[in-house]
């Protein structure tokens, strides 16, 4: 039997406010814990929760920017749940009339195709606190509210997905453009952005979805594709033996590669949504609307288009160049500077990126700066130095922070000698220190030549023109 996949993805995306949703407690994360709290985001008695406007403005850039609907009268509603990470017994979310719905994202499905996943609806609500558990067997459990109150923007995709590897895309090009709006940074290990999977079976040919189970706990782009797969061929599994696919929640064991039952449906809450009395309905005008419209960035798909259009890059290399905004707004300083798109990218593919991932930093933080990168091609294009001494060059730069790639050349004395007669001379003193080898080749032994070259640059420190040098050692052994 050949069988469909199907899959629906829910995201949190959390906030990047300086400030929480419902108060004015710090967002940071990694701060001493209960530190940033007050009596609304603990949940004290009397307390009530102001709205914070940016929040509000930033669950309408998402909107805009994945094509949805902008609701202009939108409401609060308290999801009641009982866990001792939530200090209200609630948590404020949307339910009945969200902030954005009747959307979509375009991804790539391979093969030059493109999928067009819809998205059912986003809105905004508050994060939880964290349960923290001691590895220490002192049978204590912590709890930590600089969570609570944390804005979030939950995105709910509809069931459009078809394979583990169409999710992944479509968690990528939502990370991307959230990250493009400055909304989230999109840290998946420290939870800023994080996903939950429906995933159900379906002969391929039948239209009813089969009974879906939802998987959590996969914190990065590689457990979300193995925990698919996983539960896909397990659903298989139990179908083929003549089973049935229960609905449940699963979670991700990642050391196993396993997805185990959390929870079943007859364990699923019944939140008792109803809108919160204590927040007035939301509403956003036309006004504001056009405002955050205008202010939106161009998002990585168009400009991906523009790099390739613009510049001449391949689709690749566009797509790594603006896999992030900074890396995109980087590359443009540098054709700025130099001009020549096609090695700038080049550059920055293999020599710049390959530094930042040894050192496991952003292009944020690199210290070789656009104007000191399209310097230094400009010296390889006018024959000042050669691009073996430009990575060398470049290595310095970087390692020392420098950003003067013409002053190093000089200091260094590894200006590219292109001067016939020094190149002769030079090639003379290799040919008088080693005749053996001169003779050898004279002789017909080719595969000696590679050797005088390599001592000719080793005399001069690698500057040599290389086309020249074998020009007139063969010239000079050959005459
Ligand atoms: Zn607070």
């Amino acid at each position: 039997m050949d069988y469909e996949v199907v899959i629906g993805l829910e995201v949190h995306a959390q906030m990047r406010t300086a400030t929480k949703i419902f108060c004015s407690c710090s967002t940071s994360f990694g701060d001493e814990p209960n530190r940033n709290t007050c009596p609304v985001c603990t949940g004290q008695p009397g307390a009530l929760p102001v709205l914070n406007r940016r929040v509000v403005e930033f669950a309408i850039r998402a909107g805009l920017a994945t094509g949805c609907r902008i609701n202009s009268g939108n409401v609060f509603a308290r999801k009641n749940y009982f866990y001792p990470d939530l200090p209200k017994g609630y948590q404020i979310s949307q339910y009945e009339l969200p902030v954005c719905e009747h959307g979509h994202l375009d991804i790539d499905a391979g093969e030059g195709e493109t999928r067009r996943v819809g998205i059912t609806r986003i809105h905004m609500e508050e994060d939880a606190g964290k349960l923290v558990h001691p590895d220490d067997r002192s049978g204590v459990s912590y709890v930590d509210y600089n969570r609570a109150c944390v804005p979030l923007l939950e995105i709910v995709s509809e069931p459009d997905m078809r394979s583990a590897a169409e999710a992944v895309a479509y968690l990528k090009a939502l990370r991307d453009i959230v990250m493009y709006l400055g909304i989230c940074d999109g840290n998946m290990e420290e939870g800023s952005f994080r996903c939950d999977a429906n995933v159900s079976i379906r002969p391929r040919g039948q239209e009813a979805f089969g009974t879906r189970t939802e998987l959590k706990n996969m914190n990065s782009f590689r457990n979300v594709q193995r925990a698919v797969e996983f539960e896909v061929e397990r659903q298989i599994d139990v179908v083929e033996s003549g089973g049935a696919v229960v609905q449940e929640t699963r979670l991700w064991d990642v050391d196993k590669g396993i997805t185990v039952t959390m929870r079943g449906k007859e364990e699923a809450h019944d939140y008792r949504y109803f809108p919160d009395p204590d927040l007035l309905p939301v509403v956003i005008d036309d006004a504001w609307i056009d405002a955050v419209r205008r202010s939106l960035p161009e998002l990585p798909r168009a400009r991906c288009g523009r790099f390739m259009a613009t510049y001449g890059l391949a689709a690749d290399a566009a797509g790594i160049l603006t896999g992030s905004r900074a890396l995109a707004d980087y590359y443009e300083a540098a054709v700025e500077r130099f001009s020549r798109p096609v090695p700038v990218a080049n550059w920055m593919i293999s020599e710049l990126l390959r530094h930042l991932n040894d050192d496991n930093i952003g292009i944020e933080d690199c210290p070789v700066t656009p104007d000191g990168l399209g310097s230094l091609l400009k010296l390889v294009d006018d024959g000042t130095i050669s691009g073996k001494i430009a990575k060398k060059i470049f290595a310095a730069m970087y390692r020392e922070r420098r950003n003067d790639p013409g002053a190093m050349v000089e200091a260094r004395g590894l200006r590219q000698l292109a001067d016939g007669g020094e190149l002769e001379g030079i090639v003379d003193t290799v040919l008088a220190e080693h005749p053996a080898e001169a003779d050898s080749y004279r002789g017909g032994n080719r595969k000696v030549f590679g050797f005088l070259v390599g001592q000719v640059m080793r005399r001069t420190k690698g500057t040599a023109n290389p086309g020249m040098a074998n020009d007139i050692l063969r010239a000079r052994l050959e005459g």
